[in-house]
Formats: structure tokens, sequence, C-alpha cells
């Protein structure tokens, strides 16, 4: 009944204000209510009362409270609605007295939302206590989403002022975010969220809205089909089975059922798509799982794909990109991607977005540039505004300077002209010019990892993250797929060999089909072999699948986060246990297997002769060994940044892995971020270390530095800086490296 009659009064036409003041009447009449107001968003981040019923009206267009103020304010910063009996009472309750509004003690309010941003809020208030419902405050979703339509036609508020960033936006602008896909890239942004206007909310049949629902859903899910059989993303790798998981959703019937009962509620079967994904939305907004976000992508991506069928929208392909593009979007879907011309997309800029992001699964599989985690983003940037990405230092340049764009285009030169040259010594070994040998291997998580190590000539993977699969699955990966990952590794490797490291999960890296009770401190909680121990099963079960797949080869296996030796010994017996359950089946055995352990916990360090006689390698994970040795989160930059890997803790930690395995005649490498970085090359190798497991990119530029370094040199130099007792020898090896010309 009130959607019906909302739509009559906007169906009225005349002046968008007067349509809003019959608006709250309307629903103030509808719901019960004493009070029914509109705030909307001004520039500046300003919520300004724009119409009310029950308060004093002298307050329209005067009464305005910051995002997070009051409230409303609270509503509107938290994108939520929020429904409480007593009102006046909470903490965030911002008087205003020209509203007169002391005299109402419930509210229930929600977002007006337009493309996931709120542009205003809707608000109900009663004199007397009042317990609304879930239902109630559905209705008034609904019910905001037809004014976000009203809203939008910029009549109340100028476009120019809906549109984020309130004059400021045209200043150069630098924003730093996180690389996703590495690369640089120059280009015009191109919004990626092009709202779609939703003509009609209210059905006039809604038998007819269901059969168009139903067309639009076929039309939608053959067109996903001939996209994804697209020639440059068909095969095999993890964006494909990213891009899989999308279909299936595309098919779910839950997702369906859902729409077409918000058509039966006498929704057109736009309103009803855009209801369903609002709902989902708000279910899902609060959630941090990364995995879960990722999951809403998806989710987003089908109702806005949906939606362009519904309306007969063009695709973004159809739309003319500029030469250069730059797509800009708050989060992404991986197929909205692939709708993008590929000749003309250069990169992409997300505000959200993590290194598992489907879409950046699907983006590293092209090779096109992707920065994440960009702070307001959407805020900063408009359409049409010229774009730079920085991928390895992480920035992304809004409207650069001619200074800028210049310097960028220097730097695309100039790492045009190092590609050559490192093309050029790829075939050549790492070895310095006095002859000392390091073997550079990659560190890798996806089968589409694996290409790189031909790419880059690299001696192996020193460390395969297994867990990165079981984090982009949506379910538990049973033994025979998980057997065919690691066999595609171990096939795609050749001879080279494959170091697999057990699940190490927990901390961040987040398993979606697997709840678990939060943790004050999850980075030292219940992670990598602590789960494993305690669930058995799980590790074996890995054990298993990687003998299998290793079957008649050489298996290497690493633990992570071991912190007593009980706890190597324990994943060891496991091991021996599946070895003597395969002994009497038909796979043929591993014809070898290794096994070895993380340094990364530094309770390890005191430990070394001990595990070292347990063990077949050592490997140094410096990442958590650095996280856990300064007590500094890796993953927070305020606390992360302040400790150095050249720090003399770190340096001696280091050493004395290196001088325990090295007397007890044990292989032994460094895994973690510095194995990367050409100055804490120059330490490793005074310290010892002849082996280094790095990111891909990183593996042509080290051989390049290794080749240039003259290890005897080098050598009486680091002695004679050991007496430096600054934070770190950084500022040291620089200098050096400066003088004798290596390449960093
Ligand atoms: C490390 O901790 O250094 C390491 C290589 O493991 P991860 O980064 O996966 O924790
Ligand atoms: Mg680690």
């Amino acid at each position: 009944m009130l959607l019906k009659r909302l739509r009559n009064v906007m169906a009225r036409g005349g002046a968008a204000q007067l349509r809003l003041d019959q608006t709250v009447k309307l629903i103030a009449g509808e719901m019960v209510a004493e009070v029914c107001s509109i705030y909307l968003l001004r520039a500046g981040e300003v919520l300004e009362l724009f119409a009310t019923e029950g308060l004093k009206k002298e307050a329209v267009h005067k009464t305005r409270l910051r995002v997070g103020e009051g409230l409303v304010g609270d509503i509107a910063g938290h994108a939520r609605p929020l429904a409480l009996a007593d009102a006046q009472h909470h903490p965030q309750f911002a008087y205003r007295p020209e509203t007169g509004e002391e005299l109402f003690q419930s509210l229930m309010g929600v977002p007006i939302l337009r493309a996931g941003r709120v542009i205003g809020v809707l608000v109900i208030q009663n004199r007397t206590r009042r317990q609304y419902t879930e239902e109630e405050i559905e209705t008034l979703e609904t019910v905001a989403m037809v004014l976000a339509e009203l809203v939008a036609s910029g009549e109340l508020v100028s476009a120019e002022e809906l549109r984020p960033g309130d004059g400021i936006a045209l200043l150069p602008l630098r924003l730093d975010g996180v690389t996703l896909c590495p690369g640089l890239a120059r280009g015009i942004a191109v919004l990626h969220q092009q709202t779609l206007q939703l003509q009609q909310l209210v059905a006039e049949d809604p038998e007819r809205e269901s059969e168009r629902l139903a067309a639009a859903l076929m039309e939608m899910q053959s067109s996903i089909d001939t996209m994804l059989s697209a020639g440059d993303i068909a095969g095999q790798g993890e964006h494909f089975d990213v891009l899989e998981t999308y279909r299936l959703f595309a098919q779910d019937q839950g997702w369906r059922n859902r729409m077409m009962e918000a058509v039966q509620t006498g929704l057109t079967a736009e309103a009803a798509v855009q209801k369903v994904q609002n709902d989902t939305r708000a279910r899902m907004r609060e959630m941090t799982d990364p995995y879960l976000r990722e999951r809403l992508a998806d989710l987003d991506d089908l109702a806005n794909r949906l939606l362009r069928h519904l309306l007969g929208a063009d695709m973004p392909t159809l739309r003319r990109l500029p030469e250069e593009a730059i797509v800009v979007a708050r989060t992404m879907g991986p197929a909205e991607l692939l709708d993008y011309d590929r000749t003309r997309l250069k990169g992409v800029v997300l505000e959200e977005g993590s290194q598992n992001a489907h879409v950046a699964i699907v983006a590293r599989a092209l090779d096109i540039p992707v920065l994440g985690r960009c702070q307001d983003l959407m805020q900063r940037v408009g359409d049409g505004d010229p774009l730079v990405i920085d991928g390895d230092n992480a920035t992304l340049f809004i409207r650069p300077s001619d200074d800028i764009q210049a310097t960028f285009v220097e730097s695309m030169r100039q790492r045009l002209v190092k590609r050559e040259a490192y093309a050029a010594i790829r075939e050549l070994p790492a070895v310095t010019r006095d002859g000392i040998s390091v073997d550079l291997n990659i560190n890798a998580g996806l089968l589409m990892d694996v290409p790189q190590l031909a790419a880059t000539n690299a001696v192996g993977i020193g460390l395969y993250r297994t867990e990165i699969p079981f984090m982009i699955s949506h379910e538990y990966p049973d033994v025979p797929r998980q057997t065919e990952i690691y066999r595609k590794v171990l096939d795609g490797a050749g001879n080279r060999p494959v170091i697999f490291r057990t699940l190490d999960i927990g901390s961040d890296k987040v398993l979606p089909y697997w709840n678990r009770a939060p943790e004050e401190n999850p980075a030292m909680g219940w992670r990598a072999i602590r789960i494993a121990l305690d669930r058995p099963a799980m590790l074996r079960q890995q054990l298993r699948a990687m003998m299998n797949a290793a079957a008649g080869r050489t298996l290497s296996v690493m633990f992570p986060m071991v912190t007593e030796l009980t706890e190597f010994d324990s994943c060891r017996r496991l091991l021996d246990l599946e070895l003597k359950r395969q002994a009497g089946r038909s796979t043929p055995l591993p014809s070898e297997v290794k096994v070895g352990a993380m340094v990364e916990v530094p309770a390890l360090l005191w430990q070394l002769p001990e595990l070292l006689k347990r063990v077949d390698f050592l490997s140094v994970g410096s990442n958590d060994l650095q996280q856990f040795l300064f007590a500094a989160d890796r993953d927070n930059p305020a606390a992360a940044g302040r400790y150095d890997t050249l720090a003399p803790a770190m340096r001696r930690a280091l050493a004395e892995v290196a001088r325990a395995a090295s007397e007890a005649g044990k292989p032994f490498g460094l895994c973690g971020e510095m194995a990367g970085d050409p100055l804490a090359a120059m330490a490793l190798l005074c310290l010892g270390y002849r082996a280094l497991s790095m990111a891909p990119p990183r593996v042509l530029p080290m051989r390049a530095a290794i080749r240039s370094l003259d290890f005897n040199g080098l050598y009486g130099y680091w002695q004679t800086i050991q007496q430096l007792d600054g934070p770190s020898l950084r500022s040291a090896l620089l200098d050096y490296a400066l003088d004798h010309k290596i390449p960093l």
C-alpha cells in the first residue's frame, strides 16, 4: 500500500521539494509515526534536514549534522539502519533545540543509498517508546530506495554536489594503496559503478515482472557463458576457478527465489534485484572477513549485470573507453573486469580489495596492474581525471602535474630499458663477479605463478604457500582436489625443486567455510601447525595429497610456525604415518621425502642445534621472524615501519641460523620479503646465505645485482661496518651499492 501511494506521489510530478514534503507526510501516516524526516548529504559531508513531518518546519534547510554526529550522522557514517526504542538516552543522541526533537523517544532510521554511497538518511520517530520490527526496517529501506532515485535527479542537491570530492578534488593528489597486481599504468579514469537509473519501482503487473525477471536471468546466464569462454581467460589457473564460482552464483536458486518473492510484494523486476542486493549488502556490510567481502563483490557484480539486462543498458564493453583507460571502483567483481575492452584497459584502482580479491586474481592472469586499498578513492577521483598507477611504490597519482607525468613517462622508459637488460641476463647464472653462486628461487601460491619459474629462470620454488588455494576456494578442498593442485605445481616446475609449506592458516589468512572464534591476537594465536596438530586429520590429508602428487619424484615439505621441537616431532610423526599408509597402496611413493622447518618464531633461535638434528633443511621466514622479534605487527605500517630487517637484532638472529645450520651441514635459506631486497641480500650473502626465495618479479633484478657484486670486496666492507651501532646497516650498505654501481 505504502509503495503504491508513494508511486502516485512520485508520478504526480511537480517540484522535487514538494514531492519530498508529500513523501514525509505519507510515510509518517502509513508507518504510524509522529515524525518522518529526510536528511540529504551536502558538500563537506554535512547532512541537511530537507523535509519533515512532525519536527518544527523552521528547522528545514537549517538543521545540519556532520556525518558521524548524532544518531542521523551515525546512520550515515556506518551506512546501516538503527532502530532504538529509547533514542534519547543513546550516547550518540545529539540534541537540536530548533527541531523540537526532545518530545520523541523512539527513532528508526535507514541510510538512503545510491551506488553503495550514502546520500541521505530517512528517519521516523515516535513520541512513546516503540519497538520497531525487522519488517518495518525493511519497509523503510525500500522507501529509501525509491527516494534515492528522486534525489539522484539532481533537483534537490545539484549533480556536482552529489559527486563526491567537493572542490578539493581538482588539485593533484597522491594516494597510497597496496599493489595487488604489479606494473605501471597511465590513463584516464573511468568510474566503474555507472549508476543505473531505475525508472519505475512499483509494478503495474507482478505477473509480467516475474516473466521479465526470468527472461533477464536466462539472458544473463547465456551472456556469462559466452564471456567466460573468451580465449585469453579460458584454461587452467585460479582465475578460472574464481570465474566458475561466479557462474555458479548466477545459478543460485536462493538468490533467484528472493528476487521472485520481492516481485510478488509489488516491486518491479529491477527494484526487486536492487532490494535483494541492498539486503545482502546490509547483512554483509559489517563483515570483515575478506573472503565474504569478496563474495559480496561477486554478488554486486551479478546484480548489476542483471539490472543491465533488465534495463537493456549497455555493458561497459560497449561504452567507448578512452584509448588508455584506468577503471576506478570501490570493489569490483571478477567478471566485471572482463566486460572492459582489454586493448584499452591499462589498469584498475580499487578503494577496497586484497591480494586474494577475485578481481586481482583475474587481473594477474591478464597482466593488468591493480592497486587496491586506496582510502577515500571514490571521493577523490572523478570520471575523466588523468591517473598514474605506480605499482612499484603502491601509489596512485590523481590529476598528476606535468612534472609527475614526465617523470612517470621517463620511468616507464627506464623500466623498458631495464627489462631488456634483465631479459639479456635471464639465462646467465646468479654468480658474483668472484664466483659465489646464489640460488634464486620464487615464492608461489597460485598455479598461475608457476610459469614464472621459466620466465625468470629461477632455480625452483623455495616456498609454495599451500593455503592460498584453500583461501580462494568456496569449500574445503578434499584430497583428490589437493592432489590435483600439487601435481600441477610439480608438473609445471618440471625438474626444478619445489618446497611445499603445509597450511599456514589462521592470523589474517581465513578460510571462508570455517567458522572460528575471533581471537584477540590472531598472529600469535591458533594458526599454522598449532591448528594442524589439534586437527591432525587435516595435516594428514594434506601430506597424503602431496605424496600422491609427488609419486616417484622428490617431495620437499616444510612446517610453518614451529615453536618447540616436540611440534616438529609430532608433524614428522604424522608424515611417517602417512608414508606407511601409502606404502601399501597402488600409488607410488615419492622417490625421496625431505622435511624442513621454517624459522619464524624467535624461540627456535635457542633450539637450533637440537632442531637441526631433526630436519633436512631450514628456511627462515623473515616476515614473521621480524614481526615477533620486534613485537611489531607486520601488516601495520605504524609498527612494522619502525624496524629494519638490517637492524642489529635481526642480523644476529639471521647469523645464528646460518652459523648453526652450516655447522650441522644442513641446507638453509630465506624466503621472506627481505630476500628480494638487494641491500638485504648483500647482508645475507655476507652472513652465509646462498639460497633466497622471493616474489617472482624480484628474481631478474636480483640476478643483475648479484652479478655486479664482488663478494670479497663486499665482505671486507661488511666487516668494517659491524662496529657501527646505529639502528640499521641499511645506509652503510646503500653507500657501498652506490659506490660500486650495484643496480638496486
Ligand atoms: C614469512 O613469514 O617470512 C613467510 C615467508 O611466510 P608468510 O609470509 O607466508 O607468513
Ligand atoms: Mg610466515
